[in-house]
């Protein structure tokens, strides 16, 4: 008998329907994205891998999911996780965000059960998308044995944990990176293999705190940025600022000085780099301005845990201790 999963889809580039096979581009033009069921039903897989259970969900672009969409598809995957005889959960998703969406479910989850998120770069109707391949793949990880609790991303015949993996380029194939870390794991034709144990991240938040996610902005820092888009973040009621720095993960002087402006009005700020990897120094410069360690996540990854963070109430010093143990 096949392993039974649950497949849910929420639209993206693996659900989108171009002009004709060569709109790889393009494609969003049309508006076109299937449902769950009729992704399914295209790439013709059901009860090849395993029983699935075509769950609609969205069918939306992924540059438009909200925290009140990961709110439903969180609650939509504890739901899908009370059935007993479910081995996993595949989620397809655009790629514009899904690093996002895979860090939130990873942060509010604690199911016995892997969901596996995956996108495609090319469109399901595109001259050798990947849309196919990928799937497969997901459903493969979600049904083997050897992958424990979790959320992970595969994509491009790599497993990726969330905390690392990151989009890398706009368009093509093998987008999907860990700088610095690699993957964890690999699927090579049937066969899934995890270089290292997959990890279960422990639940540090309850699903509810995503339905109210405080406002969280991210400055971006640049030669001669002058502390403005700061001071409109705290003009605009932010609770909290991730600082998208330079290198080891510092601003320009101007900024850092609208950065303290924001900790004297009561915003928490987070000091992250805009390099794409590697560790943010707490430098005691940065401790004596009130500004917390981003840790090394990206500044997308900075900014949903903090806002987490300040939904559950936690202090300042709570909150520099979830970074530093990140
Ligand atoms: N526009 C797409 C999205 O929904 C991009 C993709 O899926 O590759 O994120």
């Amino acid at each position: 008998m096949l392993a039974k999963i649950a497949f849910i889809g929420t639209g993206g580039t693996i659900a989108s329907i171009g002009t004709d096979q060569f709109d790889l581009l393009d494609y969003n033009a049309s508006q076109q994205r299937l449902d769950a069921a009729a992704l399914i039903e295209r790439i013709a897989i059901q009860g090849t891998i395993a029983d699935i259970s075509p769950v609609n969900f969205r069918q939306i672009d992924s540059t438009a999911i909200t925290s009140g969409d990961w709110a439903d598809l969180a609650d939509l995957c504890c739901q899908l996780a009370d059935d007993s005889s479910l081995c996993g959960i595949v989620i397809g998703h655009g790629t514009a965000s899904l690093e996002e969406t895979a860090w939130v479910l990873s942060l509010v989850l604690d199911l016995k059960i892997p969901v596996i998120l995956t996108g495609s770069m090319r469109p399901l109707t595109g001259i050798s998308t990947d849309a196919h391949a990928n799937l497969a793949a997901a459903i493969r990880v979600a049904i083997a044995p050897t992958t424990g609790p979790g959320v992970f991303v595969v994509i491009n015949d790599e497993i990726h944990d969330p905390k690392t993996v990151t989009k890398t380029h706009t368009l093509r194939l093998g987008a999907f990176q860990s700088p610095w870390a690699a993957p964890i794991g690999y699927v090579d034709g049937t066969e899934v293999r995890f270089r290292q144990v997959s990890k279960r991240r422990n639940e540090t938040f309850a699903r509810d705190l995503l339905r109210e996610m405080p406002r969280v902005d991210i400055s971006y820092s640049h030669v001669g940025a002058d502390g403005c888009a700061i001071q409109s973040f705290v003009a605009a009621s932010a609770k909290g600022i991730v600082s998208a720095g330079f290198g080891p993960g510092m601003a320009t002087p101007a900024e850092t000085a609208a950065l303290h402006d924001a900790v004297n009005a009561g915003v928490i700020v987070v000091q992250s780099s805009r390099t794409g990897a590697g560790l943010v120094v707490d430098t005691a410069h940065h401790q004596s301005l009130g500004i917390i360690a981003g840790g090394d996540i990206n500044p997308q990854k900075a900014r949903i845990l903090l806002s987490l963070c300040l939904a559950a109430g936690y202090s300042h010093g709570d909150i520099a201790e979830v970074f530093h143990s990140l």
